[in-house]
Parts: C-alpha cells; structure tokens; sequence
C-alpha cells in the first residue's frame, strides 16, 4: 500500500475565447491533472494561481511538478511566471518542468520571462508526436493543430490507458489519427455552429460529433466554452452528443473533479 494521492483530473475553469474569458462567465484557469503522486497543470490561463489556492482541498503551488503550456494563446499561458515563481518559492528552490513549443519560448510573443526560466530544473521544448516522461508520467503530443500559433494537444499514457486533452485547434481530419485510442478524450469545444467565415480556428459541435464518432473514447469531457456554447447550455450539448453517439459525454463545469481511481 501506498498513501500516493489518488490520480485526478480537477477543471480549475472551463472558459474558452474572448468574451466569457473577459468576463470570467466561467473561471479562465487551468487544468489540475494529478498522475502517479506528481502535479501537473495544463494551460494555466487568467486566475490558476488564484483557483489552485481556493480550490478544496487547497492545492498548494509549492508542490507542483510540472507545468504543460499548449500554446501562448493568453487564455492558456497568462498564468505561466507567477505560476513558475510560486512553484520554485521565487527562485528559492529550483525544482519543476515547463513544456511549451518553442514559440512561447523563443517566438516574437514568447510568454515565459526570461528571469524565470534559471528557477526550474528543465523546460523541454514541445514537437509534435513526441513522448516525454518524468517521474512515471508519461505524454505524448498530437500533430501540430490548426490553430495560427505553434499548438499541440497531448495524451497521457496511464498504464496503458490514454487520456487526450484535444485543445484548441481548427478541424482537420489528421485529429482523428491523434487521438484515436483515447479512453478518456477532454475536448475544447468552443462554439455551438460553425463560423459563417471558415476562418474561425475552433471547433464547432459538429466537429466534435465527428471526432467523437471515429475515436469512441470510453468517456468525453467538453470544455472550454465560448459564449455560443454557455448560451446553449454545455450540460444539454454533451448530453445530446452522448445520446447520439452512444458513449458517455459530460459537459465540464468549474472546480469539477474527475477522479481516474
Ligand atoms: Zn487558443
């Protein structure tokens, strides 16, 4: 026996795009992700630091281990340096790993300070289909997403099992290689319909009944909700997707917990 907290799952927020961000409709933080005993947060948009402190249980920042930036996009990065400043106890302790792509680091936006960057123990640059570990964690990238800026999902291989997280990203059908396999698929899903433009760089419902539909994950979460998609009401969209398909869909709220035990 082991007293390792149980692996976890915890949706710090669920806004995605512009206006419910703004607004904080919905909480703009992050994603907590507990594997193996180690602390991971994916994409810590506006307010992580302030959810990882008021979450219940508290989280507490010291203990992080790990940071995954998806893309400089502010509504996943904005949370970055403080995060890396609290992680380390403002350079105090250097501990902890940041991936990003390279373009969060070295690209004409980069958004991780360069005082910050001594303060970790490594930043591993993130490329497509590519797997990385530490400590019994272990994910690997999808291809590059269709989304204006250097961005990759990732998938987790928990003892076999694989855990997505598809963000932000246009449709296209290299997706569906990707992610397939998935047991668990997390999926932002911006908008309700798609843009009149083309030119909107998210998917709409009709592209994530189409992913659903060819990968069949054992259970979907939606998340990253735009204003289209919070005036539909998520809960009533993943139902519907659920009952369509088949498979189990849930709409992700904020604060919400999926425990992987
Ligand atoms: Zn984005």
């Amino acid at each position: 026996m082991t007293d390792r907290p149980p692996d976890l799952i915890k949706f710090l927020g669920t806004a995605g795009a512009r206006f419910v961000v703004a607004r904080q409709l919905r909480s703009s933080a992050g994603t907590f992700v507990r594997l193996s005993g180690k602390n991971i947060v994916l994409d810590p948009g506006p307010g992580t630091l302030v959810r990882l402190a008021k979450s219940k249980p508290a989280i507490d920042v010291a203990e992080l281990d790990a940071i995954i930036v998806s893309h400089l996009h502010i509504d996943h990065s904005n949370d970055v340096n403080v995060l890396i400043d609290a992680m380390t106890s403002g350079g105090l302790s250097k501990r902890g790993l940041l991936y990003a792509p390279r373009e969060c680091l070295e690209g004409e936006d980069y958004v991780v300070l360069k005082y910050l960057r001594g303060f970790l123990d490594k930043i591993a640059v993130l490329e497509p289909r590519r797997t990385y570990s530490f400590d019994g964690v272990s994910f690997t990238t999808s291809a590059p997403h269709d989304h204006g800026v250097e961005t990759y999902g990732l998938s987790f291989d928990r003892g076999g099992q694989k855990i997505s997280f598809l963000v932000d990203t246009r449709y296209f059908q290299g997706l569906l290689d990707s992610y397939a396999g998935s047991d668990l698929l997390i999926v932002n899903l911006v908008r309700l319909n798609p843009h009149e433009s083309g030119a909107v760089l998210h998917l709409c419902v009709d592209d994530v009944r189409r992913i659903l539909a060819a990968v069949r994950p054992r259970k979907a979460v939606l998340t990253h909700f735009g204003m289209t998609m919070i005036r539909a009401k998520p809960w009533v969209v993943a139902q519907q997707l659920g009952d369509e398909l088949g498979i189990e869909v849930v709409a992700a709220s904020d604060g919400m917990a999926l425990h992987l035990d």
